[in-house]
């Protein structure tokens, strides 16, 4: 689903993504881990269209992929109808069209959640749904609640962001990225402004989301999580991609000295 070329960007002086390359095949979860600057957050953000890289691709669709090859059942990418590949190249000139287009194809879950504090969690997952992708109101709506019923927050539903727990709001801000029906998830750090009995419960519907066959990319510091739901882990630092692979192998028995060093301070 994801393929990224030799991705470059740099804020004034400080080259902060140095030629990466990263591919997420349709239904997999790659996570992204590495030290704090090490530019993870600036990929995701070049992915959905809130960091313009200087140089490389990102190519987001259904490469491959021809429709009716659907697993049978699969809730995530099964259910999410495939649009046309999209191709940016950033070494042309990118339009904003181009933009908003790459924008469409995936959602981030943030951090620091970023739901609107003036509305509702109601019309926080709807918001994008209807005033962005001008799908019907009602269907919204009737799709808002029932994701909103699956992470249990259905009763929540006309409260405001500030009567949440960090969890709550970490679930819907989940449940808001779903409604988009995107091609591509992007986690970014989401559990760690999180105290730390809150952790599980988000850890526990992203993993759903994994098994489901959604296509995913998670930063993230939860190196057991990773090891438990990841397909492949690209570890990070300065810039650069320093090794990638099964979950299991970087993380357990890793090759490269940093990665060894990286990976031994968390677990
Ligand atoms: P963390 O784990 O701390 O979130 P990270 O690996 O996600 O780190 P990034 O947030 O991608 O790293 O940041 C990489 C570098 O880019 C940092 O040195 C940061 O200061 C810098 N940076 C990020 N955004 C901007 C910006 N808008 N303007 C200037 N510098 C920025």
């Amino acid at each position: 689903v994801l393929q990224v070329r030799g991705l470059n960007k740099s804020f004034g002086a400080n080259a902060v993504l140095r030629g990466i390359d990263l591919d997420v095949p349709r239904g997999k979860v790659v996570a992204l881990i590495g030290p704090s600057g090490s530019g993870k957050t600036t990929i995701l953000r070049s992915l959905n269209g809130l960091e313009m890289p200087d140089a490389g691709s990102v190519t987001v669709g259904a490469r491959g992929a021809t429709a009716g090859s659907e697993p049978a059942g699969a809730g995530g990418s099964g259910v999410v109808p495939q649009l046309p590949a999209l191709s940016l190249d950033f070494d042309a000139k990118v339009t904003p069209k181009e933009i908003a287009a790459l924008r469409d194809r995936s959602a981030m879950v943030f951090q620091h959640y970023n739901l609107f504090p003036h509305m509702t969690v109601l019309q926080n997952v709807i918001e994008g749904p209807v005033h962005v992708q001008k799908r019907p109101r009602t269907e919204a709506v009737a799709e808002a609640d029932k994701l909103l019923d699956r992470v249990g927050l259905l009763e929540k539903k006309d409260a405001y962001p500030f009567e949440l727990s960090g969890g709550q709001a970490q679930r819907v801000g989940i449940v808001r990225a779903l409604a988009l029906k995107p091609q591509l998830l992007l986690f970014d750090e989401p559990t760690s402004a999180l105290d730390p009995e809150l952790v599980d419960d988000v850890l526990a519907v992203i993993k759903e989301l994994a098994d489901e066959g959604w296509t995913m990319v998670i930063v993230t510091h939860e190196l057991a999580f990773a090891r438990q739901t990841a397909d492949e882990v690209v570890f990070m630092d300065g810039g650069v991609v320093v090794e990638r692979g099964p979950a299991s192998q970087v993380l357990r028995n890793p090759r490269e000295e940093r990665t060894q060093q990286f990976v031994r301070r968390l677990l």
